[in-house]
């Protein structure tokens, strides 16, 4: 299978290229010339094995230049007893007849990001293997606070792979703060930036476009590379999930082979939920995708109008994760909408550069329409679902998971459309105590860590022991830089 620009379908590569590359020189996404599909006996066969197995199958069919056995391997070590604290991985819970809630929040750091940066690593690392590459890989993150940390466990002591992380300063929760200061790992650098999330991001794009920071590295022998959600070896292992889901409920009786479910995601980037496109595109049995977002609601007006508008005011909410108003996977989504048609991509693109704005074309338009359904949650909605699901299902649910489930129960409400929905839990509540502890009706007492404990004695849900775990742990970074000084952090890290 060989993979291509969305800008560029001339340019082509092997899958361990389009990992290793990260993003086309073009500035297009790399994406599989074809979609492979799946059927009934495929899906049979995957009933009764555990997720690992499901994982190396699912991405067996995308990846031809590693060998399923090598998948399996990475897969084991990915989603092994160490790393989730469920043999399921990625667990269903049934919340009522037609509702289920996909939690994939059971990894190291207790967010979705874990389901595909254990995975990347693994496969990057091979990719510099497959490739020839002798050169090590140096991975620069910016993040808001998920992203990093789970990186950052990805690629902790991986061979070949050092990872540097910058965050803003004040712009993470503490509990995420504390998880980056004490990572673990030889390889791993971390960094406070005074300033917010865009800051620290400007800092990393313009340190990856710099021509001369790149020809210092390469003497020492490092080259830059990105674990940002528009690598290819992120979006993958996330279709997984959405087939493996469909798995379980087949497993447990809930539907029978061939009936179609729906899929509801809280939604960012745009790759969580455009796994769930590929996974339909593979002929997966799948009905609507909903697409959830927070006050940021730009991707809810795309959906009903066709224009694509970033102009508007940025709203920093309890789902920080969902903070974003330009959602760089769409693109592969507008690729494949288009029937693969770069010019038609590049031209938005570029409308967007320049004005922040562009509009789909009637076709695009009418697809999206059939294929989606968008809404969006602000904050008092938020809290609202939070605190019902806690009453009316004893469910703990953290913030971006509760924008899901409301922006749910609005599609119902509108569409009247009662097919069994699976909605993405992408962290847990644990992360977010503060607003929880607030929406369930306590007041938070203490800061950061402190309050797992409180969270724990009101809501009686086990801690997830990584965080347990980070009470008393040693801080191991201390570092801050100025924005114009990030070059330089970079420069010492990799002497
Ligand atoms: C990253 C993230 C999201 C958004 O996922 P996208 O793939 O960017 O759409 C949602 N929830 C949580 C907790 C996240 O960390």
């Amino acid at each position: 299978m060989k993979y291509y620009s969305t800008r560029d379908k001339s340019v082509r590569m092997e899958a361990a290229e389009a990992v290793k590359m990260g993003l086309s020189r073009d500035g297009g996404l790399l994406t599989p010339v074809e979609i492979p599909q799946i059927d009934e006996a495929f899906l049979r066969a995957l009933v009764d094995q555990p997720y690992a197995v499901r994982a190396a199958k699912v991405m067996a069919l995308y990846l031809t230049d590693y060998t399923e056995e090598e998948l399996l391997g990475f897969a084991n070590n990915a989603y092994g007893p160490e790393k989730f604290d469920t043999p399921a991985v990625a667990p269903l819970r049934k919340v009522d007849a037609n509702t289920h809630c996909l939690e994939l929040w059971h990894g190291p750091t207790s967010a979705f990001k874990d389901m595909a940066l254990q995975m990347l690593p693994q496969l990057l690392s091979a990719a510099l293997r497959k490739t020839g590459e002798d050169k090590t890989a140096c991975i620069l993150v910016a993040t808001s606070g998920d992203t990093g940390k789970a990186a950052m466990e990805g690629f902790a002591d991986v061979p070949q792979t050092k990872i540097l992380v910058f965050y803003p300063k004040d712009g993470v929760s503490a509990v995420q703060e504390a998880q980056m200061v004490t990572q673990e790992g030889a390889n791993v650098g971390v960094c406070a930036v005074v300033g917010n999330f865009d800051d620290a991001q400007a800092g990393v794009k313009r340190i990856f476009s710099d021509e001369s920071i790149r020809a210092t590295l390469a003497e020492r022998g490092y080259f830059l590379s990105s674990a940002n959600s528009i690598n290819w070896g992120r979006i993958l292992p996330q279709v997984v999930y959405y087939i493996s889901a469909y798995c379980d409920l087949l497993r447990d009786g809930e539907i029978t082979m061939g009936d179609k479910v729906n899929f509801c995601v809280p939604t960012g980037n745009f790759g969580d939920i455009l796994a769930a496109y590929y996974a339909k595109r593979m002929g997966l049995p799948v009905g609507k995708l909903i697409c959830a977002s927070n006050r940021n609601d730009v991707l809810t007006d795309f959906l009903r109008t066709g224009v694509y508008d970033r102009n508007r005011p940025f709203h920093t909410t309890m789902s920080p994760s969902m903070d974003i108003l330009v959602s760089s996977n769409l693109e592969r989504l507008l690729f494949d909408l288009s029937g693969e048609n770069d010019e038609e991509v590049r031209g938005y693109m570029d409308a967007l550069a320049k004005t922040g704005k562009y509009e789909v074309s009637d076709a695009i338009r009418a697809a999206l329409q059939e294929q989606y359904w968008g809404g969006y949650c602000d904050e008092a909605g938020t809290a609202a679902t939070i605190a019902r699901y806690e009453r009316d299902y004893g469910y703990l649910i953290d913030t971006h998971t509760a924008v899901a489930a409301d922006v749910l129960a609005q599609y119902r409400a509108a569409t009247e459309d009662e097919t069994l929905t699976v909605f993405a839990s992408t962290a847990s509540p644990y992360k977010f105590c503060n607003h929880v502890l607030t929406a369930i009706g306590q007041t938070p007492e203490g800061d950061g860590v402190e309050l797992l404990e409180q969270l724990h004695s009101v809501s009686g849900v086990a801690i997830p022991r990584r965080l347990a775990a980070l009470k008393g742990k040693a801080r191991r970074f201390d570092l801050t830089c100025e924005k114009a000084g990030m070059d330089g952090v970079v420069l010492d890290f990799l002497r």
